[in-house]
């Protein structure tokens, strides 16, 4: 029996992992769950998984749901102790369900525990990447995808020497803009942006999705999960979102991992990998799909995809900037406080002020992230 903690249980993977916890009772247990807000969400997952713990972000929800539970369950608030859940709680694997920068310090508690992070929150690894790896090899801990391009990846991999990769090639669905010229991107709505034509998601990777900002913090994560240099990682449009993605060995063979899109195979396979257990969950079949395309990406339509290969070319802490930027950015656009268009612009600026520091310790990094937040935020 696995005892497992989802920091974020109540966004779109934590839910979805639930989803794949709830087939098999014997396998896995939920030991704790955590999450920003939503009580009203959390409290049917409490009745019904029954956690020794939970941590709600903010201590007025947190303070509403103790008097519910009337003890069934400890609550507890504040980031404080969401970090402390993941150094002291007892736990086998944490899912990595968080949105945001605000995953790294919980994931990097785990890691020093030497547990399976499960990790949805590619955030983390974009902005703490030789950092997370390498304490993840220090404390033998094993960081498995659950992004479904990465994930396909690592069971393309699997008994294949690394030595022998060519190149990784990543799909990318090209979001709900794909057939729009880059002048149009100018006068795109919120609803527009938040429209995609193939996956269900939170608000802010879906944002991240429209501006293909998504697939440049995926090429960061690819290249930290992979270590793999930027000339080996390559993007591809493919519209259908059946190849989840690629790897072409030195051979010339390219494999590929497919199916529908749905989120719970990656994350199933994160939490039983090497084994695959069988599940009822629906298949894909090819002839009613008919039609698998692919193309390469349009750069300067695709700003953000351009500046995540640019960051990862510089590396220290560029790619935190970039990251800090871009979620400061996307939230003011979803507040409807910013055009679509000026979200790479905001980036851009930021990094072109704010000073790279080489290798960044967790502090550096912390600072990084608020000095970039202060200054992207005065600008707008
Ligand atoms: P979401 O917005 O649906 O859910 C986020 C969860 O994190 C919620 O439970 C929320 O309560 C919690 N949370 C948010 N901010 C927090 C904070 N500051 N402190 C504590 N808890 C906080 O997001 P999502 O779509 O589930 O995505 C989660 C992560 O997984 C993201 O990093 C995303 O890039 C990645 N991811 C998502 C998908 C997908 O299909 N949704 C696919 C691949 C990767
Ligand atoms: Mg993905």
């Amino acid at each position: 029996m696995k005892k497992i903690l989802i920091l974020g249980s109540t966004g779109s993977i934590g839910v979805n992992s639930l989803n794949v916890i709830r087939q098999y009772p014997e396998k896995f247990k939920i030991e704790a769950l955590t999450v920003n807000s939503r009580i009203d969400l959390l409290e049917p997952q409490i009745n019904e998984f029954k956690p020794a713990v939970v941590v709600v972000k903010e201590e007025k929800p947190a303070e509403e749901l103790r008097k519910k539970l009337n003890g069934r369950c400890e609550v507890l608030s504040g980031i404080d102790e969401l970090r402390k859940v993941a150094a002291e709680c007892d736990y086998d694997i944490l899912i990595g369900a968080m949105v945001g920068f605000a995953g790294l310090a919980p994931t990097t508690e785990a890691i020093k525990r030497g547990k399976r992070i499960a990790l949805a929150n590619k955030e983390t690894l974009v902005v703490g990447g030789e950092l997370v790896t390498n304490l993840c090899k220090k404390y033998k801990a094993e960081l498995i995808p659950v992004d479904s391009e990465h994930s396909a990846i690592y069971q393309c991999l699997v008994g294949e020497n690394k030595k022998e990769v060519e190149k990784l090639i990543i799909t990318a669905s090209g979001g709900p803009f794909l057939n729009k010229q880059k002048a149009e991107l100018e006068n795109v709505t919120v609803d527009e942006a938040l429209n995609h034509p193939n996956w269900k998601m939170g608000s802010k990777i879906t944002i991240d999705s429209a501006s293909m900002m998504n697939k440049g913090l995926e090429v960061i994560e690819a290249h930290w999960l992979f270590e793999l240099s930027k000339n080996k990682i390559e993007v591809v449009i493919h519209p259908q979102s059946i190849v989840h993605s690629m790897v072409q060995f030195v051979d010339g063979s390219i494999k590929a991992q497919m199916g529908i899109p749905d989120m719970k195979l990656p994350i199933q396979y994160a939490l039983t990998y090497p084994e695959r257990f069988e599940n009822k969950f629906e298949r894909t079949y090819l002839p009613k799909i008919n039609n698998l395309s692919f193309f390469e990406p349009d750069f300067e339509k695709y700003e953000c995809l351009r500046m995540a290969f640019e960051t990862m070319d510089a590396g220290g802490t560029t790619p935190c900037i970039m990251n800090a930027a871009n979620e400061i950015a996307v939230d003011k656009f979803l507040d409807r406080k910013i055009k679509f268009s000026q979200i790479p612009i905001l980036i851009e600026k930021a990094l072109n002020k704010i000073e790279n520091h080489k290798s960044p310790d967790l502090d550096t990094i912390f600072e990084c992230d608020k000095e970039t937040r202060d200054f992207v935020t005065s600008l707008i």
